[in-house]
């Protein structure tokens, strides 16, 4: 097979010992050859081609074809950047962005924020002069649509891994689709790993209505281009389990294992579902490996999710050394978004983590779900990237053909719509329900989100939003909720406690939860518990962290995560200045902690739970939806179980598990949301 060779000469195989010790060429190309080496390589002009004759073109290759690092490439080569105009590239995912921006940059030869930069919430690493090419979230991008509509710097957006069908790509489909009748020099790309192209192309289709103006018109194509890009993947063998696994974390591990013992030289990437099982599983295999009989091992362990630190993120990208073999254990993002070079086994678990939203108790939840038919298709696929490969699924091949579904559901349609929606009004969008949509909402979800949004006070009775409170809470880059509570701080006077709050909460966990054992993290949680519950907490946490003036020292004698609490003060750092703009006044309540309580309320009283009475085994219940739910173990109330508390979010395992619970007075809830809570029966609200 030539393409063997190709590899085998070139050494664009990080890894293999065995295979590169025949060769003499032993170590990298060039990046400029491992660029021309890409699939995507021989569409070159092609691409460029259509790019200039179509006003929209769709792209559809093989993940690590070169689709997101080359394109914005040979755009700028072509002159599209030139003249101060900007390409864009979205990704839905903020590691992908940081990850394919740093690549370019050095394949470019250029120092990461000048020529090439990144935006993604909370961190611009831009030039206003000097960026050219530009990746961002598809959400940072809708965003910059309240500043600037018609998106006027880019001369061509690029829309990546359209297949995820998050929510913010969809609805930035559809406000692209306006823009383009504004703006028709503008170009559009959509690329994806697997898509239903034609069904894509027909939603940018306008030229059908639109016939006889078109074709005699000066300028580019209104009709959508496709363009497939022919992969080169190798085969990869499948493996099934023969029975159902009952713990896919542990028979993740054993897997691995029993890779490295009895198989070749070459790179193993694990699909688990989120932080916590990932570390868990690292944990685990350190000290499987460590067991086993080889000397040292031989295994490089690594963890990869969003949250990670920079260096940490640079470590799973980094070549294997010599006679090692890297272990990367992964999300999703790993599926489509990034490509690790040196994989040849793939071991996927069935499962991610997904949202999924109940309109009728308006309960989100993010749950372990199976994955779908078309995401373990590309799991398999990562092995087969260098050579031949094999993949290992941790369930039944009947699991595989009856139980997952074709393709996954767009998140638009298993998610609250609270945040699109006042996004839209932000956007002057109102006929919400009228709205170009690549995949429609669903009815109820919409009218939820409304009925939410006019509790908040953000919309009024025509459903507009409201002057100021509205707009104001549509310009904070959180969720509405969040925004809300930081809006009703400085009424109260509390709004630097509550910023530090909002900023905590946008951290998955402040904690080092994956050190040391169960008890010892409790104990810690103590030295800082307040009785209030988790955001107090979180305050204690914060006070204490600036009293030692940041130490990492201080962070691992009081397991409190260094790199998450120089997020939080990095976070907090720009709510600030986004406060202080829409007008709100900085100021410190000095540990009035009811006022701060009241502040949460004001945006979390939709989350508000009572104790069920006489039930000892700590379960609550909603008040709007009569949702039974318990405290998490991580929360600093568990097990207390104050009679009326209100909870950020919630997690499902085996029960709904409320995270980050706070204690309120069950009379704020009328007080802050009237029309809510107008039709509740007096007794819920008895004490
Ligand atoms: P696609 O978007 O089609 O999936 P990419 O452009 O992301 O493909 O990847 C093209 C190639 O660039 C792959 O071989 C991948 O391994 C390499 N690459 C991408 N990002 C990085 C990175 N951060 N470090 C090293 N190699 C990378
Ligand atoms: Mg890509």
């Amino acid at each position: 097979k030539p393409q063997l060779l190709d590899d085998e000469e070139g050494g664009v195989l990080f890894f293999s010992s065995a295979l590169s010790s025949s060769s003499s060429s032993y170590g990298y190309a060039s990046l400029e050859k491992q660029r021309q080496r890409l699939p995507v390589y021989k569409y070159r002009n092609s691409i460029l081609y259509l790019v200039e004759t179509h006003s929209t073109s769709i792209v559809v290759g093989e993940t690590g074809s070169g689709k997101t690092t080359q394109i914005p490439q040979y755009l700028k080569e072509a002159g599209w950047a030139d003249g101060g105009r900007v390409i864009a590239c979205t990704q839905p995912r903020r590691l992908a962005v940081q990850a394919v921006a740093s690549r370019v940059a050095e394949e470019m030869g250029v120092k990461l924020g000048d020529e090439v930069g990144y935006t993604i919430r909370f961190e611009d690493l831009t030039n206003s002069e000097l960026t050219r090419i530009k990746f961002l979230t598809d959400g940072v991008l809708l965003r910059e649509m309240m500043t600037d509509p018609l998106l006027s710097k880019y001369s061509v957006i690029m829309v990546d891994e359209a297949h995820e069908r998050s929510i913010s790509t969809d609805i930035l489909l559809g406000l692209l689709k306006k823009i383009q009748r504004r703006r028709p020099e503008l170009r559009l790309i959509i690329a994806s790993a697997t898509i239903e192209a034609k069904s894509m192309a027909a939603f940018f289709d306008t030229s059908k209505k639109r016939r006889g103006s078109d074709d005699k018109q000066h300028g580019p194509k209104t009709e959508p281009a496709i363009l497939s890009v022919e992969g080169r993947g190798f085969n990869v063998q499948v493996f099934y389990a023969e029975e159902p696994v009952p713990d896919y974390l542990r028979a993740a591990v054993s897997t691995v294992m029993s890779i490295h013992n009895q198989e070749p030289p070459g790179d193993i990437l694990v699909f688990l579902t989120g932080q916590d099982d990932i570390d868990a599983a690292v944990e685990l295999l350190t000290e499987e490996s460590q067991n086993n009989g080889k000397p040292s091992g031989g295994l490089t362990i690594l963890p990869l999710y969003s949250g990670l630190s920079r260096a940490d993120q640079d470590l799973v990208f980094s070549p294997t050394p010599r006679g090692k073999r890297k272990v990367v254990i992964s999300t999703n993002i790993a599926e489509t978004s990034l490509t690790l070079e040196g994989v040849v086994y793939v071991v996927d678990s069935g499962f991610s983590k997904q949202r999924f939203y109940n309109p009728i108790t308006d309960v989100e939840n993010l749950i372990v779900a199976p994955i779908s038919k078309a995401s373990a298709r590309q799991r398999a696929g990562r092995a087969g990237r260098v050579r031949p490969g094999k993949c290992y699924r941790l369930y039944t091949e009947e699991y595989y053909v009856n139980e997952l579904s074709t393709e996954g559901i767009p998140e638009i349609q298993r998610t609250s719509l609270v945040s699109s929606v006042i996004q839209l009004k932000a956007l002057g969008i109102d006929n919400i329900l009228g709205f170009d949509w690549p995949a429609s909402p669903s009815p109820e979800a919409m009218i939820r989100a409304l009925e939410v949004l006019y509790s908040l006070g953000v919309i009024d009775d025509d459903a507009k939003l409201t002057s100021p409170a509205g707009f104001q809470i549509a310009e904070i880059p959180l969720e509405p909720m969040i925004s809300k509570m930081i809006l009703a701080s400085d009424e109260l006077g509390c709004s630097e406690e509550i910023l530090t709050i909002a900023s905590v909460l946008s951290i998955q966990s402040i904690w080092a939860s994956s050190r040391g054992s169960q008890k010892e993290l409790d104990e810690a949680k103590m030295r800082f518990a307040a009785a209030e519950g988790d955001h107090v907490t979180f305050l204690n946490v914060y006070k204490g962290f600036l009293k030692c003036n940041k130490s990492p020292t201080w962070c691992h004698k009081n397991f409190v995560n260094y790199q998450a609490m120089k997020k939080v003060i990095e976070v907090r750092g720009q709510l600030r200045r986004t406060a202080q703009r829409i007008g709100i006044n900085l100021k410190s309540c000095d540990g009035d902690t009811q006022v701060v309580r009241k502040a949460v309320t004001a945006g979390y009283f939709a989350n508000a739970c009572r104790l069920e009475a006489f039930s000892h085994s700590g379960m609550y219940k909603t008040l709007r939806g009569s949702q039974e739910v318990y405290i998490h173990p991580s929360s600093i109330l568990f097990r207390v179980n104050p009679k009326w508390i209100i909870f950020h979010s919630l997690v499902s395992t085996d029960r709904q598990y409320m995270r980050n619970v706070i204690t309120i007075d069950p009379s704020w809830l009328t007080e802050a949301a009237p029309h809510f809570y107008q039709h509740r029966q007096p007794d819920s609200f008895r004490q």
